[in-house]
């Protein structure tokens, strides 16, 4: 280390402020591009004056936010099966009322498992339930083809209630193929959120 860098050391802070007089700067940058050790204080000093990504929302918010969103999402859920119930369990053609409901809760999870990204235990939350409309749509289909069974009946009632709406479209071998449909797109979605997200805290 030469009187150069001692020179320049001195001046470092200033210049990575950007507070450096032009000459000053122009002479720290000259020191810099031919002399490695200065240049790496210099990045470690840049390095510290970025400013730090936010810390992940304070523990209570994000524990109200969590609160809030499992509170909604049941709500959401318990409404869907209370209005839709009745109309799928007596297997008519379903009314506007229903399709409305429907299209309430698909919204609903959508917006839903865009806004748990972040939330680990949301998204999980989505995902368990766009996985249980897929199977619950699978083995409707299953009993449609292989010639029903109350069993399996009873199995697709998570694919029949929430979506039955779409009843006021399609008959009950569409309506689970759909249901099947919707339920593993937005399994993969949420999966791959919480792919993203795992990579991230393992960053
Ligand atoms: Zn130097």
């Amino acid at each position: 280390m030469n009187l150069d860098c001692d020179v320049v050391r001195d001046l470092l802070p200033l210049y990575a402020d950007g507070a450096c007089s032009p000459a000053s700067a122009a002479l720290v940058e000259a020191h810099l591009a031919g002399c490695p050790a200065c240049r790496r204080l210099h990045r470690e000093m840049t390095a510290r004056l970025e400013p730090q990504p936010a810390p992940a929302l304070r523990p209570f918010r994000g524990a109200r936010r969590l609160l809030l969103g499992i509170i909604l999402a049941a709500a959401v859920l318990l409404a869907s099966f209370l209005v839709n119930f009745g109309g799928a369990w007596m297997g008519d053609r379903a009314s506007p009322g229903h399709l409305a409901v429907t299209g309430l809760y698909t919204v609903f999870w959508f917006v839903f498992a865009s806004l748990a990204r972040p939330f680990r235990p949301l998204l999980r939350v989505a995902f368990v339930l766009c996985l249980l409309t897929a199977v619950s749509g699978l083995l409707g289909l299953v009993g449609r083809l292989a010639g029903g069974g109350y069993l399996l009946a009873f199995c697709a009632v998570f694919a029949s209630v929430p979506l039955y709406g779409l009843r006021l479209f399609l008959d009950w071998t569409w309506l689970y193929t759909a249901a099947a449909a919707a339920g593993l797109a937005g399994a993969w979605w949420t999966g791959r959120g919480l792919r993203r997200l795992r990579r991230e805290t393992a960053a």
